[in-house]
């Protein structure tokens, strides 16, 4: 991992009034230049293949410049272009699932998140550890397969967006679905509505929802997202039907649609996402910024979470001009915008190297 230290060292180098936001042109990328935009930074846009004519028609989230490197080498070779530009990173998932954790930890330019929370998330025992030692519900896994007498789900390890994911009812079901070369883990299947919670924590915020630490905690949006093909195999009968002719249900992520939740939710909703924030400053120094928690709610209004996700989620993007939470905080105002006037916030108040790593 890139030395804090050396981190600061770039930073001093940087003019605070002419900062330049940048990310890789994907996931939640327009949303992130949009929200720099009307914070008044400079924006850059970085990118491998990524075909960036798209940006065209959206010129109110066009980055001012973008940078096409060969590859991640290229990119890692090259800092020196954004240090000349006074360049901040803000993650996002493709970027890190992109480039690779380890590599990211790497990257030697200043970045907004905490990386000592990466390891945490991309290990699913460590994250298990995280969230359940701060209370936090999460489904029960199955450490033998022969175990299985009620509906699982079977997840590859740094399986993408669902990719590859599968429902087994017993052992037999697992044997005819498991590919035994990759390295999986079995949960319990949890039955009921998905809801993908978007929180922002500012350390240095002292209103609003405050945690025991101090800093606040705020609730942006809420998401589901849209998975192909689970959420329309109900067209085509039971699963176990359509597995007959060869057409087998599969999770992965094409959209993401607005929610909210039952008001009497909230208190439980923040609550967990509290606990989760407290916790991370007792195991390694604390995660800031937006975090999304993947919860199911089931019917007896218990939330289970089956993912955290550590930085700004692509579930926050219907959410571009505010949402029914952010508007009660900054009318208007979507999570890149937020992250945004957190940076430009902690430039004023002489915090920013505590939000960078
Ligand atoms: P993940 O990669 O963990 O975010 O999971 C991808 C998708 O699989 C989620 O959005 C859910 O639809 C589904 N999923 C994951 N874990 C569970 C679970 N334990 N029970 C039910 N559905 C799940």
């Amino acid at each position: 991992m890139v030395p804090k230290k050396r981190i600061d060292e770039i930073l001093d180098t940087y003019d605070p009034d002419d900062i330049t936001i940048a990310t890789l042109c994907s996931h939640s990328s327009l949303q992130i230049f949009h929200g720099a935009r009307k914070m008044g930074f400079k924006t850059l846009g970085l990118t491998i293949k990524h075909d960036t004519k798209y940006y065209d028609a959206f010129p109110l989230a066009k980055p001012d410049e973008i940078i096409k490197y060969k590859d991640f080498e290229d990119m890692e070779a090259r800092v020196d272009e954004l240090y000349e530009k006074n360049v901040i990173i803000i993650p996002h998932g493709s970027f890190v699932e992109y480039m690779g954790p380890k590599r990211f930890e790497d990257y030697e330019v200043p970045v907004y998140c905490n990386r000592s929370v990466l390891q945490w998330e991309s290990n699913r025992d460590m994250e298990r550890q995280w969230l359940t030692s701060a209370g936090i519900n999460m489904p029960r896994i199955f450490t033998d397969a022969r175990e299985i007498t009620e509906p699982v789900m079977v997840k590859y390890h740094g399986a993408k967006g669902g990719m590859g994911y599968f429902i087994a009812k017993d052992y037999p079901d697992f044997k005819m679905s498991i590919d035994n070369s990759m390295p999986y883990s079995i949960q319990e299947y949890c039955l009921g509505t998905r809801y993908y919670l978007h929180f922002f924590y500012s350390p240095f915020k002292d209103d609003g929802y405050k945690l025991k630490r101090g800093g606040s905690l705020e609730m942006l949006s809420i998401d589901r997202r849209d998975e192909s093909n689970i959420d329309e195999m109900y067209k085509l009968g039971s699963i176990e039907d359509a597995k007959r002719h060869g057409l087998y249900p599969s999770f992965v992520v094409t959209g993401n649609t607005p929610a909210v939740i039952r008001e009497s939710l909230l208190p439980k909703a923040f609550a967990m996402a509290e606990n989760a924030v407290e916790r991370s400053y007792e195991l390694f120094g604390g995660m800031w910024g937006p975090f999304c928690l993947e919860t199911v709610v089931n019917d007896k209004l218990e939330f289970k979470v089956f993912e955290i996700s550590t930085r700004i989620v692509a579930g926050t993007n219907p959410f571009i001009s505010g949402s029914p939470y952010a508007d009660l905080i900054y009318p208007g105002l979507s999570t890149g915008g937020r992250i945004a006037m957190e940076i430009r916030d902690s430039i004023k108040n002489g915090h920013l190297k505590d939000l960078m790593t």
